[in-house]
């Protein structure tokens, strides 16, 4: 497998881009032509039918210097709360770099600020996949940044390696791409190092890629291979692939594809196995209910479909949205496990219900599965 090969056979694309490639050097403005290239790289992507989601940092790097923070000053040394105002108010310019990018071609976008928190908690989860997959089915492209202002620890640089690799991980995406100003992973630390070598592929991260990587830079913009190193940890292990790839030049996609010239390292993910989520559910020992089902539902199941409300007969257990079900046939049998959309008031109002009347019921448009199929897995 090549760089090329998994970006052409990819249907959903994350792409995350690091400060470096979106703050010109004066740190005032976004590199718009940088950007505009971009734009058109993924204008293409999508008339090849893919779906793209971004992630991109630059907030904090195009807020600073409103607040009289030299250019010069190490993020490390930054007070916490300078930093979150930093973000405030260069988060407008960021999205507003994509803004004027992605409008000439006429295509949407939306700002998403997510927390690393609200990827690990279910509920949470359930709420930013919604709408993240809402965006991304009307062609909406959404632009994910860290919810700097509420995050609980420190900003660190590196953070939205990480974040585009749980976004992926949620929006189960092919594949993600690390944009930043390092061709990928070398032997040894190409700076410092004069026979260091590019490796283009790993099919298995191991202790010794660890190794390689190093410790985090402190540095103005990237969190350096580490944080990439972690990401693609993250990545891999949920079934994704992660490129590394020097994106400094314009049209950084539309070169990866072609195989022009561009370095980067692919690696790829983990494919026999399940996908993360899945391996966390069938861990999962306490569920805090069981919903039992009739046989048309076993069927749709069985077929890869997500559990209706239609086909449940009854419902035991006390639980909350976002928290993890037993599914059992009629009988008992034990099925699996699931994440129920509803809590159990609400599921007990819409069970045997079919899906055109749950508006109804609950007097607003919500979900229409009981357990959406990702977020189920049934017993072998
Ligand atoms: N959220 C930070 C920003 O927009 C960046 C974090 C990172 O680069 O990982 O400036």
């Amino acid at each position: 497998m090549s760089t090329q090969q998994c970006l052409k056979n990819a249907k959903t694309i994350v792409i995350k881009i690091g400060t470096a490639l979106i703050v010109d050097k004066s740190g005032d403005h976004v590199r718009q032509k940088w950007i505009n290239a971009l734009a058109e790289d993924i204008q293409a992507l999508r008339k090849d039918g893919k779906n793209i989601v971004i992630v991109s940092s630059g907030a904090v790097a195009l807020g600073r210097t409103s607040l009289g923070i030299p250019l010069d000053k190490p993020p490390m040394s930054i007070p916490l709360q300078k930093k979150q105002a930093s973000s405030a108010i260069g988060q407008f310019h960021v999205f507003n770099g994509f803004f004027n990018a992605f409008s000439p071609h006429d295509i949407k976008i939306a700002q998403v600020l997510l927390t690393m928190s609200e990827t690990e908690n279910r509920r949470m989860h359930l709420n930013a996949r919604a709408t993240l997959s809402e965006l991304i089915e009307n062609g909406v492209i959404p632009i994910i940044n860290e919810n700097d202002t509420i995050s609980t620890g420190e900003i660190r640089f590196g953070d939205n390696d990480r974040l585009a690799a749980r976004v992926a991980q949620m929006i189960e995406a092919d594949v993600v791409v690390l944009l930043s100003t390092t061709d990928g992973l070398y032997t040894a630390n190409p700076d410092k190092d004069d026979s260091a070598e590019h490796i283009p592929v790993v099919e298995q991260i191991t202790a010794e890629h660890t190794e390689m990587a190093g410790e985090a830079v402190p540095g103005m913009s990237t969190g350096g291979m580490k944080s990439k190193l972690e990401a693609a940890k993250n990545a891999v292990t949920g079934g994704i692939d992660l490129i590394i790839a020097n994106g400094m030049k314009d049209h950084v996609l539309q070169n990866l594809i072609d195989d022009n010239a561009v370095k980067s390292t692919l690696f790829v993910g983990d494919h026999t196995t399940h996908n993360a989520k899945k391996r966390w559910l069938s861990a999962h020992m306490r569920p805090k209910g069981q919903v039992f089902i009739d046989d048309g539902a076993l069927k749709a199941l069985q077929s890869g479909g997500s559990l209706l409300p239609v086909g449940v007969k009854r419902i035991d257990g006390k639980f909350e949205r976002g928290d993890i079900l037993e599914i059992c046939t009629e009988s008992g049998h034990k099925l699996g496990m699931g994440i129920s959309a509803f809590n159990k008031d609400d599921a007990n109002k819409v069970i045997g219900k079919n899906s055109d009347q749950i508006a109804d019921i609950m007097g607003f448009t919500g979900r229409s599965e009981l357990i959406h199929r990702n977020d189920m897995v049934l017993q072998a």
